[in-house]
């Protein structure tokens, strides 16, 4: 037999739409030494952890924490323990993301109504009232940024409208926080969830969320059930949390004062996630989202003066991820592939009625910078050019350098 051989992952440069090249000093983070749970130095790093995500979610949220998994543990944690089973849920779905939300929502038997528009536009936000009046759901679902169209949905008059019909509102911001404009108290967001392989430039497996006080009150307001123990009076089977893992109620008795023993928490991701936002702030959070918004526009302008087609409605587009249509006669696949192992440059495939038809190109986190995206648009071309597309030569990174020296100028 022979030996596996240590682990050594090629170099690569991942401009996909997630996950992307985490920040050096989020790895160098994840590799410090592990202490017990209860040490003194664990219990102020998740203080500190909760203390930056406040921060970084524009919120005073008390119940700022997170939820060990990947980003779709947060949405799972947020929807069952929202959610008891007959509620009425609205999901406004324009792209792959909105129909999870309806999946997780109708896996807590929750009744869900379903409202849709076009891959590559938004949810009108008139739409969605419309659609509380009729509906008059308990939670609206709205995804903020969805990956799989690059569409960035507009949340600031969403909060406000849930508050005048008493609907909590909670948003999956896992693509676009950081990244993108996001205010959860000024919004009147009463739940969001987010991941750290986006915009915040770590791996996936850690997910933050932010709860307001309206949420806390809805999650604590269910019967508790512990260790097969269930409180007084919960007949009423459908009233307890049909999950111990995402169960919101004892999560936060574990990240609040008391420190209830509910899982471990995962103690490497917790140095990971501590140091995405840390990063963050250091930089400054406006200075982050204008840099994901400069090389955004960096590599809209790339692709198009390589003469690629952009997909979807340009003026809602995330900073931090492109949708370009695949040209005629390019093998879609083929050129992803020469890509990948002729420069180590990563970039995605797409979903549903956009598979085969587009490539989706990322600019998040470490690497919403001048140099990769530079660097991806001259290897872009070359695959382009090696598969019998003409390309203006050059076309992508002179257009993405104009955009640059605009902003330095
Ligand atoms: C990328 C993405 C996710 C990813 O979920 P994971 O569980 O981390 O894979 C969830 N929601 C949205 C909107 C995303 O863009």
């Amino acid at each position: 037999m022979t030996a596996i051989p240590p682990l050594d992952p090629p170099a690569r440069l991942l401009m996909g739409p997630g996950p992307i090249s985490a920040y050096p000093s989020v790895l160098r983070a994840m590799s410090a030494p592990l202490v017990g749970q209860y040490d003194p130095f664990m219990t102020g790093a998740m203080s500190d952890t909760q203390e930056l995500y406040r921060q970084v979610w524009a919120t005073e949220n008390d119940a700022t924490l997170l939820v060990d998994g990947t980003s779709r543990a947060g949405i799972e944690a947020a929807l069952v323990s929202l959610v008891r089973p007959g509620d009425r849920v609205l999901v406004p779905v324009f792209g792959r993301f909105g129909h999870l939300l309806a999946e997780i929502a109708e896996r807590a038997l929750a009744e869900v109504h379903r409202i849709e528009v076009e891959w590559g536009q938004v949810v009108p936000v008139s739409l969605i009232e419309e659609a509380i009046l009729r509906v008059k759901p308990h939670v609206l679902a709205l995804v903020q940024g969805d990956t799989s169209t690059t569409m960035n949905q507009p949340l600031d008059e969403v909060g406000a409208i849930c508050e005048r019909h008493g609907v909590l509102f909670y948003t999956d911001a896992t693509a676009s926080l950081g990244g993108n404009p996001f205010e959860a108290d000024a919004w009147g967001v009463d739940a969001a969830t987010a991941g750290l392989q986006k915009c915040l430039g770590g791996p996936s497996g850690s997910a933050p969320i932010t709860l307001s006080d309206r949420a806390v009150e809805a999650i604590r307001s269910r019967k508790r059930i512990e260790a097969g123990i269930r409180e007084e009076g919960d007949e009423s089977a459908s009233d307890f949390v049909r999950s111990n893992y995402f169960d919101l109620g004892m999560i936060l008795d574990y990240w609040g004062p008391r420190r209830l023993n509910h899982h471990t928490e995962a103690t490497s991701m917790l140095y990971a996630a501590r140091e995405c936002a840390r990063v963050l702030l250091a930089e400054g959070r406006d200075a982050v989202i204008e840099r994901h918004r400069l090389s955004g526009a960096a590599m809209l302008a790339g692709v198009e003066g390589l003469g690629l087609t952009v997909f979807g409605d340009v003026a809602h587009k995330m900073h931090n991820v492109v949708a370009v249509e695949i040209p005629d006669g390019v093998p879609g696949d083929a050129a992803r592939g020469a890509l990948l192992d002729d420069f180590g440059i990563e970039i995605g495939t797409s979903f549903g009625p956009l598979h085969g038809r587009v490539w989706r190109i990322g600019t998040m986190g470490y690497n919403a910078r001048k140099d990769t995206v530079l660097t991806t648009l001259a290897a872009l071309e070359a695959v382009l050019r090696r598969f019998g597309a003409s390309v203006p030569a050059g076309g992508g990174v002179e257009a993405a350098s104009e955009v640059y020296s605009g902003a330095a100028g």
